[in-house]
This record gives structure tokens, C-alpha cells and sequence, in this order.
């Protein structure tokens, strides 16, 4: 195939302790590690390999969100990827209207394949990929675990209650993809030096004709109840009256 897109997201590194602003509007961003949606960072792992095996010519990359994006998609170049595009827009974006954007993108560029992650881990929507599916009319596949590229076709591997799932989809083709998919490589300084000349473009959202008004108002965001601390049992015979006493064995 000729391109693969994949779409990242920077959202708050998965290893920050999260804290919500006093007002309950959202969480704290201002002075927080930021890093790659770790499932995009999976999907774009992903598009490497395909091209790396040579099946596919060029991996583009692109995200929609506030000027310090360029970060999480210079690291992208770092990682490989042949180009980047940020279609910039300083507020939150919801799934729809990045699924709106992100469909623009698909008719400019025209891939075969575009990648995405299963769900983006500050929104956990799960949507945009589903959403960018119905607006291309493309086939879709989400949560794929496995994925073998044929001529015209994709075979995805998913991972149900039941085991494991194999599909065979068409391209164009958009997949999300999950977990164990791969395991993303690490970025080397002298990538991190070549990736500074690669391109890296910025598109204004107007210019895509897409309204950014939102569909939907968060009223609160708040913090889960605190954890109560445990207690120290001496022996089976305590736990089983500790258990019995909160009606959870009989
Ligand atoms: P969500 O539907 O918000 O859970 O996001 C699912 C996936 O859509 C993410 O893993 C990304 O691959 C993609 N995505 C969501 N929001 C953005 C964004 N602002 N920019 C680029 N990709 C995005």
C-alpha cells in the first residue's frame, strides 16, 4: 500500500498521578508530563513494522489539539514516521469532531490504512475511530491484537470472551488496536536529531470548514473517593469473621 495514517493524541503521561483543578472543570494539565496515547504509540509501532517489511511506502502521522502537540509528533518522527500533520485547536476536542477533522485529513491524503488507538486514556470514549469509519465509509476493525496485511485486504486478529477472533476486512481499512498488539520500540537520540528536519504541518481547523462548537458540556469532574487503609488480620479464623461480618460468605 502507499500510506498508513496514524492518530495521536497527547493526553497526560499514563504514569502521572492525576489531580482535578479546584473548580471541577477538568483535570490538571499546566506542569504535567504529557506523552503519546500509549495505544497510538502501538499503533504507530504498528504502521513501522508494515513498512519496515515493505508494505507500505509512507507512515504520516497526525493529531488534533493545541500547539504543544508538535511534541508528541516529533517524537512520532523519531520514532519513524515519515511526516506529521497538527491540525491545531487550543480547547478539548470531543470525538466527533476530530473524527470530522480527522476524515478531511483521510480525503487529502487518501491511505489505504488508518491506525488508531482503541481509546484515548484521559477521554476513555472509545468513539473516534468508530465515528471516522462511518464518515469514510470505510470497513473497520477495532481492538485488534494481530494484524497481517494482504493485497487488497486486511486480516485482523481480536482478542472476546470467547478467544480470539480473526477477521478479514477490505482496504481502505480503519483499525483500532489494543493492548498486546506489539510492544512500541524506543526512541534514540540520533532519531530525536533527524526527526527535527522532518515535516511537520500545521492546519488550521477553519480552514477544513469543520465548526469546533461543542456537542456536549462536562458539568464536574471529581476525584474518586480515597482508598480506606486496611487492617492487619492475625489469622484465617479473624479473616473468615472479618468476611462474615460484611455479609460476604455465609
Ligand atoms: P477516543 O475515542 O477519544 O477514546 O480516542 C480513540 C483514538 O482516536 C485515540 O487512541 C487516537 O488514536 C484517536 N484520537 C482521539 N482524539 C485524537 C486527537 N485529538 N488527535 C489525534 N487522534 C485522536
Amino acid at each position: 500500500m502507499e500510506k498508513i495514517l496514524v492518530c495521536l493524541k497527547r493526553v497526560v503521561d499514563y504514569n502521572v498521578k492525576i489531580r482535578i483543578k479546584p473548580d471541577e472543570t477538568d483535570v490538571v494539565t499546566e506542569g504535567v508530563k504529557m506523552s503519546i496515547n500509549p495505544f497510538d504509540e502501538i499503533a504507530l509501532e504498528e504502521a513501522l513494522r508494515i513498512k519496515e517489511s515493505g508494505q507500505a511506502n509512507e507512515v504520516i502521522i497526525v493529531s488534533v489539539g493545541p500547539e504543544d502537540c508538535q511534541q508528541q509528533l516529533r517524537t512520532g518522527l523519531a520514532m519513524g514516521a515519515d511526516r506529521a500533520i497538527l491540525v491545531e485547536h487550543s480547547e478539548n476536542t470531543e470525538p466527533l469532531t476530530v473524527a470530522k477533522l480527522l476524515h478531511q485529513i483521510v480525503q487529502q491524503e487518501q491511505p489505504e490504512l488508518i491506525l488508531l488507538g482503541k481509546q484515548a486514556i484521559d477521554d476513555d470514549c472509545n468513539q473516534t475511530g468508530q465515528m471516522l469509519a462511518e464518515l469514510c465509509s470505510y470497513s473497520q476493525a477495532t481492538y485488534a491484537s494481530k494484524l497481517s496485511v494482504g493485497s487488497n485486504s486486511l486480516e485482523v486478529t481480536r482478542e472476546v470472551d470467547q478467544g480470539l477472533e480473526t477477521l478479514e476486512i477490505d482496504l481502505p481499512a480503519i483499525v483500532t488496536v489494543d493492548l498486546r498488539l506489539n510492544d512500541p520500540r524506543y526512541v534514540k537520540l540520533p532519531d530525536i536529531m533527524k526527526a527535527k528536519k522532518k515535516s511537520l504541518d500545521v492546519i488550521n481547523p477553519n480552514d477544513l470548514k469543520i465548526s469546533m462548537d461543542p456537542f456536549f458540556k462536562v458539568i464536574s469532574v471529581t476525584a474518586p473517593p480515597p482508598r480506606e487503609s486496611g487492617i492487619k488480620l492475625s489469622d484465617a479464623g479473624e479473616l473468615f469473621d472479618a468476611l462474615k461480618a460484611k455479609g460476604l460468605v455465609d
